[in-house]
C-alpha cells in the first residue's frame, strides 16, 4: 500500500513557469533542473514498480527525518511487519565504470558513490528507530531505475556493490524481497506497524529550499497566458477561448486566466492580487475581463484606495 506517494515538489512548477518566462537562465541552472527532474521521474518509476507489492507492505516516498540534530532524506522505504527495505533511487543514464573504488561517468567524471549516501541513511535510520524503541532489520539497496544505465567493471568482490540493483535485475529483485520476507520472523504486531507508519508520517518534514530556484522579479518576466499543454506564451484570444499558436490546444478563457493567476500567486506569494497586476501578467486580455474574473472568483478587500483580491 502506498502510504506516502510521490508528489511533485512545488519547485518544479516554479521552474516550468520560469523556463517560459525568464530569459537568460544559465546553462548550469538548466542542468541542475533537469538533473532534479530526472531524479523525480526515477522515483515515480520506482513507485510504479512498488504498486504490486503486498497490500500490507507500506510504501513511503521521500521521508525527511531527523535524529540527534542530523537530518536525512530517504528516497523510498517499504515497511513490513518483519523488516524495512530502504531504497536510494538513481536515474543515471549512459555508461559508468568502476575503478579503484571510485565511480566515473563515460566522460571520466568522478561521481559520488551512491553506496556512501545509502550507508549514511541506513545508519541514521537505525538510530532513529532505536530512539523510538523499534528494533527491525534494515535491508538497503541502491536502485538504478533507468534502462539506459550500464555499469562497467563492477567487481564481484566489493561487498557494497551487492546492494546495487541494475535495471535488468528489477524483476528478479522483487522475488528476492519476497524471499527475505518469508525467511524472517514477524517482529512488529499489526498495531506496532501502524504506530511506526504514523510516526514516519508525523516526523517527516518538508525541507526548506528543497531545490535551488534562479532569482527573478515581476518586471523581467515575459507576460502573457501560458499554454496549459506546451507552456508556450504564444497564445491568442479566439472568441471565448485562448488558443495556442504553437501546439493548437484551446482552453476556455476563464480557466486559462485562473490557471495563470495561480501561477502568479505561486511565483509572487507576497504580492497583492490586483486587477492591474493580473492585467499586466496575462497581457492579452482586457482589463474589464480580468476585473470580472477576479471579482467572481476571489474575495475583494479594500483597505486602501486600491482593491485587491484574496
Ligand atoms: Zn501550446
Amino acid at each position: 500500500m502506498i502510504v506516502k506517494p510521490c508528489k511533485e515538489p512545488l519547485e518544479f512548477s516554479i521552474w516550468r513557469s520560469l523556463r517560459s518566462r525568464k530569459q537568460n537562465i544559465t546553462k548550469e541552472d538548466m542542468q541542475y533542473y533537469f538533473k532534479n527532474l530526472k531524479g523525480f521521474h526515477g522515483e515515480l518509476e520506482f513507485e510504479k514498480w512498488c504498486e504490486d507489492l503486498p497490500e500490507d507492505w507500506l510504501c513511503f516516498h521521500n521521508l525527511c527525518l531527523e535524529v540527534k540534530n542530523s537530518k536525512f532524506q530517504l528516497d523510498y522505504i517499504v515497511l513490513t511487519n518483519k523488516s524495512l527495505f530502504l531504497f536510494e533511487i538513481k536515474f543515471y543514464s549512459h555508461d559508468y565504470y568502476f575503478e579503484n573504488d571510485t565511480l566515473y561517468t563515460h566522460q571520466n567524471k568522478e561521481v559520488l558513490n551512491p553506496s556512501l549516501q545509502l550507508q549514511r541513511n541506513k545508519t541514521l535510520l537505525r538510530q532513529f528507530l532505536t530512539e523510538h524503541d523499534y528494533d527491525i532489520p534494515i535491508h538497503a539497496y541502491v536502485i538504478f531505475i533507468n534502462p539506459h544505465f550500464f555499469l562497467y567493471y563492477a567487481p564481484l568482490d566489493v561487498p557494497y556493490l551487492h546492494s546495487f540493483v541494475y535495471p535488468p535485475q528489477l524483476k528478479r529483485f522483487k522475488k528476492k524481497l519476497h524471499e527475505i520476507y518469508f525467511n524472517t520472523q514477524v517482529i512488529l504486531s499489526y498495531q506496532k506497524l501502524q504506530d511506526l507508519s504514523n510516526l514516519f508520517l508525523k516526523q517527516s518534514f518538508v525541507p526548506k529550499n528543497l531545490m535551488r530556484i534562479p532569482s527573478f522579479n515581476f518586471a523581467e518576466l515575459k507576460k502573457g497566458i501560458r499554454c496549459k499543454n506546451c507552456s508556450s506564451l504564444q497564445t491568442r484570444i479566439k472568441t471565448k477561448l485562448i488558443s495556442c499558436e504553437k501546439c493548437g490546444i484551446s482552453e476556455k478563457k476563464k480557466e486559462a486566466v485562473l490557471r495563470n493567476i495561480e501561477e502568479f500567486i505561486l511565483l509572487f506569494p507576497s504580492q497583492k492580487l490586483t486587477t492591474t497586476k493580473i492585467y499586466q501578467w496575462c497581457k492579452i486580455l482586457s482589463q474589464k475581463t480580468i476585473y470580472q474574473i477576479l471579482r467572481s472568483n476571489f474575495k475583494p478587500t479594500k483597505k486602501t484606495r486600491y482593491t485587491y483580491y484574496q
